[in-house]
Formats: C-alpha cells, structure tokens, sequence
C-alpha cells in the first residue's frame, strides 16, 4: 500500500482523483502515505456483508463466518448498543430493567468479523456496493439485509415531543420505554389507554400485552376499582389468529378491559393529556380521549434505505422469495428479519427460524446449487396476561398454529411465562446471536430435538 500511496503523492492530483483518494500537496510525501495507506489498509470490499446489527444481522454474521471464515464478513451497524427488544415489554411494566436489555454491540459481535460503525445510506445492487454516511463505499459478492423496521413517531401529531411530558410512554424503544413504567407507578385515576398504529408493525402482540400487565398492576396496588382501561387499535380484530383471539377476547371480558376497534391515534396533546383517535370505518370522524396514561405503539414502515434502493417492492420492502430468503431479482441478494416483504408476523421468533433458512440457502447458493429447504413462515408471539401468565402462539404463513408443546397453548400458563421471561432471553444471548440456534419452529428443536 505505501508503494502505491508513494506513487500517487509523486504523481498528479488528477491521478489521486482518478484513484477516489484525497490529494494533499501540502504534505509531505511520508504524511500523505500514511494517510492514504492506512484507508487503503482498511479493507472495502467482502465477500459477504451484512446490513444491519440487530437480531437477525448480528445471527447471520455469526452464522456466515462458520460458513466461510470471519476475515470474509463484515456487519455495518451504527448503534454502540444492541438491546433484546422483546424484554422491553415486561420493562415497561416493571419486571425487568431497561439495563438487562442491553449489552454493548461490541460483546455480541462476532469474533474476527468486521464491524463497520456507520449508516447505510445508500444500497447499489447493480454495482454490488453500498455506501455509508461517511461517504465510504463498500463493495460485497453477497449481501445480507437485515437493516429492521422504521419507526415513525413522527407521523402523530404532538410526539416525539410529547414524550418530555409524564404519563406517556412507548415500549417500542429504549429513549421511552422507562417512561411507560414511570406513568403506570404515578397512575391515580382515570383512562389508561393503549394505541396499536394503521401500519404493519414488529410483534403484533405487544401493544396488548402492556394492557393486561398494567391491568395486573393497578389490581395488585388497589387503583383498578378508579380506573378505565382501554384498548384502542386500528385492526378489525383483537388478534390476528382465531385459536388466540378467542381467548384473549374471554380475558378482556373477565378483566373489564375496553377494546374499541378501528380507532386509530392520530394526536397527542400531551400538556393537556388528551389522545385524538380517528374512526378508520368512518372517514373523517375523531375522538378525544383524556388520559391518566397513555401507551403509545408508533406507525412503523419500511427501512428507508430499502424503500430507497432497487431492492424494495412496491410497499418499500425487501423483495425476498417467501421459501428461501433470497431477493427475487438479485440472486446475490438475501434478507432476514423485519425489513423484508415475509407475509409472516415480524418477531424475533421468526428471524430465529428463517436464520437456519437462510444459511441453508446461502450455502446452496456458494456452491452454484438450488436451495432446498422451506421457511413455512414460523412466527411466534408470547402473549403475556400478567406478570406471572402467558399464552405462547405459534403460527406460520397460513395463519395455523404451529406449537411446540402438547397441551394446549391458548391457555394463560405460567410455565410460559417463565419462558418468556427468563428461558428466552438467554437463548437470545448465547445461542441466536452466536448462529447456534434456530430452524422451522426453534422452540420445538429446543424441546424435542436438541440445539441446532
Ligand atoms: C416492545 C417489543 C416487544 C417485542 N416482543 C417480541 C417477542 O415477545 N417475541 C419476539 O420474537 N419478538 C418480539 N419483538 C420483535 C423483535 O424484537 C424483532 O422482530 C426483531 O428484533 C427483528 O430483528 P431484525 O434484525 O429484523 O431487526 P432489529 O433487531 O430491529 O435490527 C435492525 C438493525 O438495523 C440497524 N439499522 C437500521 N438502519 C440502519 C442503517 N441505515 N444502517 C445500518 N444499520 C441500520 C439498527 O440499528 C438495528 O440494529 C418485540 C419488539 C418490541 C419493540
């Protein structure tokens, strides 16, 4: 590199132009080779690079380095922490810190891989390179994106501002979710209200499941007799699958727990604690509720840097084959995760199963052969009631239950919800995130047939 470097200080600036690197004819020769030469020594190109650091970026990098060594991976991925977002529901109520969510980005990279610190900005399929906030390009023979869902407080009126007021708070992030707890220990009296956004939206459940957890704790500290607890959500059900729904639906008339469908938020007047719901079957019909404490689920959409490359469908997302992950006009391409068009719900569950999916898929690939195995969409959701029940659903693509256990997981258990409370967040840790865990159906290959 410095030979090179040399020649391009001795030569012209057009020369430098011609190479993408910066001329400096104020420097020395030797200051201008160290310069360059430490830019050439960071390396630009990958064999496979992945985007995004989150569950399924992270799951796939440890995987890919198994598959073809860790000097030929790298993640791009911004964020100094990475959080097991799924315990966020139980912090928000309480049961957990927001600091057992997270753990630094370096700690769960894995070893050897490169870790590129920046922002995607910018996806070329066609020249196979991305580029970063910081102007560099890299360039892959495979890609992974992994880059998650968007989130879109922005899109209600009032917010993200309305957060520096109490008696509001989100589950959906980690700037919010303590303020979800901190309004439900200053609850005294009055309309505590709960929002599910007009848009797709990662675990489909947990809008609900701050609901009855919260319910659980205005009983469990003697406010429930002074309170309202609402449910207002933009879908014409309460739940997207029958088997679950019908008992969800028993709880909320045994907890008199008030669900109004179609209404969707589209306000907040913090300073007066007032939320605006439109009536979605009656176009142009609102509604203000007042609130003693309000939970917000933000619209959510695609990773605007998908929506913005060729990579995306017409809605904006990863335009991935339903069976093998692999984009369907880049063959080069593969996604994971809650940025890709999967017409599965979008969980943590579901990138467990689809990461054994797509290793399967790449390894066929690499070697120029068909992918072979299936992702049949297995989802789950565990459906927390209270703070010491579950109901675990389990489904894939065609909405029909896929359970891991013979008894019937409709039922609130308790033994579920230790899974989800305890069991779950260390396999996040030790085995998804180290690409050691996963499949069609992970729960039922950790119950029935072992780690894999
Ligand atoms: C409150 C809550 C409760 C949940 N409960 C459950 C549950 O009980 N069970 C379950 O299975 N799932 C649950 N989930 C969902 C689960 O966390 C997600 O589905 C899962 O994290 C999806 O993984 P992903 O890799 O697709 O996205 P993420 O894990 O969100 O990762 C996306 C990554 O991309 C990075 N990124 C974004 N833009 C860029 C860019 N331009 N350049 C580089 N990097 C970028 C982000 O920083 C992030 O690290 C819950 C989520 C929330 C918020």
């Amino acid at each position: 590199a410095i030979l090179i470097v040399s020649f391009v200080c001795v030569s012209s600036k057009k020369m430098a132009a011609l190479h993408g690197l910066r001329w400096c004819p104020t420097r020395s020769v030797t200051a201008c080779s160290l310069h360059i030469s430490s830019s050439i020594a960071a390396k630009q190109h990958y064999k496979m690079l992945v985007l995004g650091g989150g569950s399924g970026g992270i799951t796939m990098g440890a995987r890919m380095k198994r598959l073809m060594g860790a000097e030929n991976v790298a993640v791009v991925e911004p964020s100094e922490m990475h959080y097991y977002q799924p315990i966020w529901t139980l912090v928000g109520a309480g049961a957990k810190t927001a600091a057992s969510s997270g753990r630094s980005t370096a700690s769960v990279m894995p070893s050897g891989v490169k870790w590129v610190k920046s922002k995607v900005q910018e996806i070329n399929p066609d020249t196979n390179t991305v580029r970063t906030d910081d102007g560099t390009e890299i360039s892959y023979e495979y890609l992974i994106v992994a880059l998650g869902i968007q989130l879109h407080y922005e899109k209600i009126k009032g917010l993200p501002e309305g957060f520096e007021h109490p008696k509001i708070g989100s589950n959906y992030s980690i700037q919010t979710v303590e303020k979800t707890w901190n309004a439900l220990q200053n609850f005294k009296e009055g309309n505590a209200v709960f929002t599910f956004p007009n848009t797709p939206v990662k675990c489909a459940g947990a809008p609900q499941k701050i609901m009855y957890l919260s319910d659980a704790y205005l009983r469990k500290t003697g406010k429930r007799s002074k309170a309202n607890v609402i449910y207002n959500t933009s879908l014409p059900v309460l739940f997207g699958i029958k088997k679950y729904a019908d008992s969800l639906w028993e709880i909320v008339k045994r907890r008199d727990l008030q669900i109004n469908l179609r209404q969707n938020l589209i306000e907040v007047r913090a300073d007066k604690q007032e939320a605006v719901f439109e009536n979605l079957d009656k176009p142009g019909e609102t509604s203000v509720v007042e609130y003693e404490m309000l939970h917000v689920t933000p619209p959510m959409g695609p990773s605007l840097v998908v929506k913005g490359s060729p990579l995306a469908d017409e809605a904006g997302w990863l335009d991935v084959d339903k069976d093998t992950l692999q984009h369907k006009r880049y063959p080069n391409v593969f996604g994971i995760g809650d940025c890709t068009n999967l017409p599965t719900a979008k969980t943590g569950a579901a990138v467990a199963a689809q990461s054994a999916i797509l290793n399967r898929t790449i390894s066929k690939t690499l070697k120029k052969e068909k992918p072979d195995k299936k992702y049949d969409g297995y989802t789950s959701c565990p459906l927390v009631t209270s703070y010491n029940t579950v109901i675990l659903a389990e489904f894939d693509y065609n909405g029909q239950p896929l359970e891991t256990f013979p008894i019937n997981q409709a039922k609130e258990r308790r033994l579920m919800y230790h899974m989800k409370a305890d069991v779950m967040p260390h396999l996040y840790w030790h085995g998804l995130l180290r690409g050691l865990w996963g499949g069609p159906g992970p729960y039922r290959k950790l119950f029935h047939l072992g780690m894999k």
